[in-house]
């Protein structure tokens, strides 16, 4: 655990009491503070009371006079599109808001670095896809090489349940819009930007509020390097900003769509093949078609970001490249599950929204698509465009014949994921791909997106 500083003998509260409101709780308490907590279900209130936390009702009048800060779970809506009640008395109240993000980085050096060799250092991810596999790449990447590191943020462990920073250490950390948005500290080493489209509109007040609130991660601490995916005008804005000129090293640029030339620091794949080139000259190239863990322009994306973090930490391109061939990718994440018959399955059930479906799509030919579920803002529009490599869909979800009609292919209604996979299987020819890449919120059918990869897999496995 890191205990939080900065906060001795203050009362902080907590508003949400899941994994990140326990953890900061604990991690409050260790640091010397009093939480006070809350949360509008029982249950979780009773978990903090059998934890010894004292819970009570934010919303009671003068709840605020002695409190030095609220901090609040990322589910929990601060500003669009309406501030939750709680969120909004603290405001009233003139009381600073921040997360468990934040109190991590005003709480992650100590003294005890002052014996180091070598000083921790955090590298932070943001992006709209390909956060999650790209900070367990360079995860990954670190440990292959025998560096010590740790992983946490959105990925699943909680930022203040990770152990204080040990001799040389590199965190890895995954942070959602949500997270950057409310930090009041965030000052990663490295700031890696891979992508962005839309999602989570609601919750940013539009594309500018949530370009804004992952803008951030560069603009409030001042990385000392910045790793920008450059195939969007956002990401060429945010690495114009962030630079001097093309030749001001400190923004190392990314894209998968085309060749970046100029004098500064660049990372690229084109064509299956990675390049890196500095001040004009090739540094280092990696066939990225041989790396069976990363398919598809968007892992080669993921694994040019990865390795433009990891060479500002100085590891030789031949050490990255090693590590690219172990790497196993996550689940739910364009992950080969098995073949039979010569037809290959493959989930990729976190393709929650267009962009992402798209991309995994893309990486493969002759596909069996299983899509649908609960449509996101912004429409399919992107499906109805060119999907080449898609033979036939078949559909799953509540509204499936809606999601069905919006589709540019043939497509067949199937609801369930049982019937889904089925079907698929009995078209399925030799040199097929049956691939889970919804395109949607699992939702309407499922708790989350790995239920439904989970549902997929034990489908599947019924036909192996
Ligand atoms: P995130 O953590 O940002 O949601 P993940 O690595 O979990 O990203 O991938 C989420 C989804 O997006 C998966 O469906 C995956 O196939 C797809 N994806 C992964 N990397 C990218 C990328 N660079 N661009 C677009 N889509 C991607």
């Amino acid at each position: 655990m890191i205990p939080v500083q900065g906060l001795e003998d203050a009362q902080v509260a907590i508003l949400g009491l899941g994994r990140s409101g326990l953890s900061a709780a604990r991690a409050l308490s260790a640091g010397g503070a009093t939480p006070v907590c809350w949360d509008d279900n029982p249950a979780a209130r009773a978990r903090a009371e059998a934890e010894g936390f004292v819970c009570t009702d934010l919303m009671k009048p003068g709840a605020f006079d002695t409190i030095a800060r609220l901090v609040v779970s990322p589910g929990i809506p601060h500003l669009y599109p309406a501030p939750n009640p709680v969120i909004a008395a603290a405001l009233e109240a003139g009381v600073a808001v921040d997360n468990d993000i934040g109190l991590f980085f005003q709480s992650f050096a100590t003294l005890a670095w002052d014996n180091f060799d070598q000083a921790p250092r955090v590298i932070a991810v943001t992006g709209s896809n390909g956060k999650s596999t790209t900070s367990a790449l360079i995860h990954h990447i670190l440990e292959h090489a025998g560096r010590p590191t740790q992983l946490a943020g959105n990925i699943g462990r909680g930022v203040l349940d990770m152990d204080p920073a040990i001799d040389g250490e590199v965190v890895v950390l995954e942070l959602s819009s949500y997270q950057t948005d409310l930090a009041r500290a965030l000052t990663p080493d490295i700031a890696v930007f891979t992508n962005l489209s839309p999602d989570h509109l609601d919750r940013h007040g539009g594309m500018g509020g949530y370009f804004a609130a992952k803008r951030r991660l560069f603009a409030e601490g001042g990385p000392d390097r910045a790793v920008v995916g450059v195939d969007e005008m956002e990401g060429r804005f945010l690495a114009g900003q962030l630079s001097e000129g093309a030749a001001d090293d400190r923004v190392i640029r990314v894209s998968v769509e085309r060749k970046l030339t100029g004098p500064g620091w660049q990372v690229f794949a084109r064509k299956g093949f990675l390049s890196e080139y500095r001040q004009g000259k090739q540094i280092g190239s990696i066939d990225l078609r041989a790396v069976a863990g990363l398919p598809g322009a968007h892992n080669h994306q993921n694994a040019c970001a990865a390795y433009a973090a990891c060479r500002s930490l100085g590891f030789a391109p031949k050490v990255i490249e090693a590590a690219f061939h172990s790497f196993g990718g996550l689940p739910h994440r364009s992950q080969t599950i098995g073949e039979a018959r010569g037809v290959r399955f493959v989930n990729d059930s976190k393709a929650t929204n267009v962009d992402s479906a798209v991309k995994a799509v893309a990486a493969f030919e002759n596909i069996r698509w299983i899509c649908g579920g609960l449509e996101k803002d912004g429409g399919l529009g992107a499906l109805a465009e060119a999907l080449p490599g898609v033979r036939k869909a078949y559909v799953i979800g509540r509204e499936a014949a809606q999601f069905a009609m919006k589709l540019s292919v043939e497509a067949e209604v199937c609801g369930t994921m049982a019937d889904a996979v089925a079907r698929a299987v009995a078209d399925a020819e030799a040199g097929d791909v049956v691939l889970l890449a919804p395109a949607a919120a699992s939702f309407d059918q499922y708790d989350n997106f790995e239920r439904r990869g989970e549902d997929f897999v034990r489908e599947v496995q019924k036909h192996l």
